[in-house]
């Protein structure tokens, strides 16, 4: 499979260089040259197939002529290590759970998948590849336990010190190995600098393999499918068309979802839903793209002003806005109806519902309530409400329990490395350590 850059169809480079270089030189957002189909006969299998051998069909589709199969089938199996069960909530309307993996986030998917990739690459060459990561939290705990123990691979965290929660914090500063958090004295904006003025360096770039690892990686997009899948196929004898509805921030969640329809899988709609950050919903309704700069929210993972995947989305669509807004149906939530939503659902299914889920079961119960098809329809709930403990504890006003897989990190002893937020320290840190 050859990927080509969404600025220039005639940029294409292989699997390789699209996953180690993560952005195309124009800036541009690595697709597949083409979505194949899945056969009739794949189809058919669906609803009997576990979600590891889902997960490799989808992979072998994409990218089967890249990897060779054995080596595709083993970081298939590493990346589907926990269940994404579906779980009713109310009539008609489900929740696809994506927490059950060591991080407890949906992001666990993407950096399993991706770290499990690059580790295959990294062994047919000599040098280590040092994949640099700037996190306000999430994306470096995810990133951090998928390269974990990944021979030939490298990753240095960037977070902002003292703005980062506890557990998150936890997360990415317990685990030693191959993986070093730095301990930034300013914000996750000084952390982002750092990595970009990193790969512009020549110095660095002369004699490092260095990559990032962020959420525009088409390593991290491909395995986002593979769930929408697993998910249909277990509501699939309800006999009604299927709808689901992503809680969005960079929308590389719901582009998943997209190329899943790309290769046949028949969603009827997607929802897409944000929190008060709402470009894209407001695109849906004006046909323009005004992105600005994000205000902070309860969901704070979806806390994006200018979502990084809209072009692929566009892309996926044929820049086709009349079949972009037949399909996707956009919506937008404050904080305060969010509180009310997860009360709500408490109250009357006595499901804890984490901010982004809520924004998810919104975005659904609205679509619901609009259409006059008979859908069965699922949410995407991409985080533990316990990752989100003190706004969760608020509003539903009893604690939540910790699960014993953050607990586990709670116990654990940070250690990170402090770093001043200039350049020349950051270099001198590489240089010295590397
Ligand atoms: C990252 C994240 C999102 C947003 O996903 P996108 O792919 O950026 O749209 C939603 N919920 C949680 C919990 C996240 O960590």
């Amino acid at each position: 499979m050859k990927f080509y850059s969404t600025n220039n169809k005639a940029l294409q480079v292989d699997l390789r260089t699209a996953v180690t270089q993560g952005l195309a030189p124009d800036n541009g957002l690595y697709m597949p040259e083409r979505i194949p189909t899945l056969p009739p006969d794949f189809f058919a299998a669906l609803p009997s197939m576990s979600f590891a051998d889902i997960a490799f069909a989808v992979a072998q589709n994409l990218v089967g002529d890249d990897v060779p199969a054995d080596e595709l089938r083993r970081i298939v199996d590493h990346t589907i290590q926990f269940d994404a069960p579906v779980v009713e909530v109310d009539d008609h309307l489900y929740a696809l759970e994506l927490f059950h993996g060591p991080t407890l986030a949906f992001k666990d998917f993407g950096a399993r998948f991706m770290s499990q990739l690059l580790g295959y690459f990294a062994r047919s060459q000599k040098q280590e590849i040092v994949i640099l990561v700037a996190t306000s939290g999430d994306t470096g705990s995810a990133v951090a336990n998928g390269f974990l123990g990944v021979q030939g691979t490298r990753v240095i965290v960037l977070y902002p010190s003292g703005k980062v929660s506890d557990i998150q914090e936890k997360q990415f500063t317990t685990l030693g190995q191959n993986i070093t958090a730095l301990e930034v004295d300013g914000t996750f904006d000084d952390c982002q600098r750092l990595v970009k003025q990193a790969f512009l360096d020549e110095d660095l770039k002369k004699k490092y393999f260095l990559t990032s690892a962020n959420s525009i990686n088409i390593a991290r997009l491909i395995p986002q499918s593979f769930y929408y899948f697993y998910a249909y196929a277990r509501v699939q004898h309800l006999g009604r068309p299927v709808v689901f509805s992503v809680p969005s921030g960079n929308f590389g969640n719901i582009t998943g979802g997209l190329l899943a329809r790309a290769m046949g899988l028949p969603i009827h709609a997607f929802v897409a839903t944000t929190n008060v950050n709402d470009v894209v919903p407001a695109y849906l309704k004006t046909q323009v793209f005004t992105p600005r700069p994000s205000q902070q929210t309860i969901s704070n993972a979806m806390d994006v002003g200018n979502p990084s995947n809209f072009p692929r989305i566009l892309e996926l669509l044929g820049h086709d806005y009349q079949a972009l807004s037949a399909l996707i149906k956009g919506y937008a939530f404050t904080d305060d109806e969010t509180r009310a939503a997860m009360r709500l659902v408490k109250a009357s299914a006595g499901y804890v519902l984490d901010p982004h889920g809520a924004i998810g079961y919104l975005g659904l119960q609205h679509y619901l309530h609009e259409t006059t098809d008979e859908v069965t329809g699922i949410f995407l709930e991409t985080a533990h409400p316990a990752k989100f403990k003190e706004v969760v504890d608020e509003t539903l006003e009893e604690p939540i329990a910790i699960p014993p897989a953050l607990q586990k990190f709670l116990q654990l002893s940070k250690r990170s490395v402090p770093m001043k937020s200039d350049f020349p320290s950051f270099k001198a840190y590489l240089q010295g350590n590397l």
